[in-house]
C-alpha cells in the first residue's frame, strides 16, 4: 500500500465524479470505505469526505465547519456522546498546525447549496485555518475545523495586491501571504528529523495536535532566489526564530555559530546526522541579508 498522499491526486481533478465510496477509495481520493476522515495522528488528515452526517457541519462553499468523528447516531445525525480528540480528529489537527493540504469531497447527501446531485464529487485542497471544541446543538461536546479552500493555483508564490481603499491614489502593496500556506514534504521531514525542536533555540512546542515547528527554507524558494526544496535547503525553526532568520534578524555563519543582526553570538546551530546542512545555501542567506 503506498504511502498516505497529501495533495493532489494525479489525474483527478477537481470535480472529478464518483458514483460511491468504493471508487473514491480506488482512485486514492479517500481511502476509507466508512470513516468521513482519511488520517493518522501522527501523520496528519489527508481527505475528508463532507456528505451531512453531522448535524453541526456547516458548509458556506470556500469555507466548510466540519466536525470530528464520534458520539453520533449514524441513523439521525445527532450528537448523542461527546467527541475526543483522538484518531481521525488528532488527524486533522495535526494537519492544521502542520498546515497540510486536505482533499475535500461532498456526498449528495450534504448541504444541497454545494452538494452534487448524486454520488461523490472531489472538491480540491482545502487547509484547516483552525480548530476548536465546543457544545454542539444536541449538548454534547464536539470538534469542529475551519476549512478554507486553498486561494489559488502557484500557491508557493501567491501575491496578493493590495490597494489601500479611501486613501485616493496610492501605490499598490504587495503582501506576501505564502508562509501561513507554505508546507512541503521535505519541510516535514526535516523537522521529523529534529524532534520539531528549534535548531536555533531548541525549543520544542507541545500542543495537543503534537510538536510544533516550521520548515525555514534557507535560500528561499520562488522568484527571485529560487532555493531548492531540499532538506539541505531547510531549517527546523520555531517561529520566533523562523521570522528572525527570514527577515535577517541572525544568521548561521561558516561555523554553524548563530548570531543576531548585530553580530553577536546567540549559540551554535543544532544539528542531527541525519540532516545534512548546505553550506553553500547558508552563504546564499548570508550574502541575501548582510546589508554591508
Ligand atoms: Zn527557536
Amino acid at each position: 500500500m503506498p504511502d498516505r498522499v497529501f495533495g493532489d491526486i494525479p489525474g483527478v481533478p477537481i470535480g472529478a465524479m464518483f458514483n460511491n465510496r468504493q471508487e473514491l477509495s480506488v482512485a486514492g481520493v479517500h481511502r476509507p470505505t466508512m470513516a468521513g476522515i482519511s488520517g493518522a495522528a501522527s501523520e496528519g488528515a489527508d481527505s475528508i469526505v463532507v456528505s451531512g452526517g453531522y448535524e453541526d457541519d456547516e458548509d458556506y462553499g470556500d469555507v466548510i465547519i466540519y466536525t470530528g468523528h464520534g458520539g453520533n447516531d449514524p441513523n439521525t445525525g445527532k450528537q448523542i456522546a461527546d467527541q475526543e480528540l483522538t484518531y481521525g480528529n488528532l488527524a486533522l489537527a495535526k494537519s492544521s498546525i502542520d498546515g497540510l493540504p486536505v482533499r475535500v469531497v461532498r456526498g449528495a447527501r450534504g448541504d444541497p447549496h454545494y452538494a452534487p446531485a448524486s454520488g461523490y464529487r472531489y472538491d480540491g485542497l482545502y487547509f484547516i485555518e483552525r480548530y476548536w471544541q465546543q457544545i454542539g446543538r444536541s449538548g454534547h461536546r464536539v470538534w469542529q475545523f475551519r476549512l478554507h479552500r486553498r486561494p489559488s493555483e502557484g500557491d508557493l508564490d501567491s501575491e496578493v495586491d493590495v490597494t489601500p481603499m479611501a486613501l485616493g491614489p496610492a501605490p499598490r502593496l504587495t503582501v506576501q501571504v505564502q508562509r501561513l500556506i507554505r508546507n512541503t514534504a521535505a519541510a516535514q521531514v526535516v523537522k521529523q528529523l529534529h524532534d520539531y525542536a528549534c535548531q536555533v533555540c531548541g525549543v520544542r512546542l507541545v500542543t495537543p495536535a503534537g510538536p510544533y515547528a516550521e520548515g525555514a527554507h534557507i535560500q528561499p524558494l520562488g522568484r527571485p532566489h529560487d532555493g531548492p526544496d531540499v532538506s539541505e535547503n531547510i531549517l527546523c525553526l520555531c517561529p520566533n526564530d523562523h521570522i528572525r532568520f527570514d527577515d535577517g534578524g541572525l544568521c548561521v555563519l561558516e561555523s554553524l555559530d548563530v548570531v543576531d543582526m548585530d553580530g553577536a553570538l546567540i549559540g551554535r546551530l543544532r544539528t542531527v546526522p541525519s540532516h545534512r546542512i548546505g553550506h553553500e545555501f547558508l552563504a546564499y542567506h548570508r550574502a541575501l541579508i548582510t546589508r554591508r
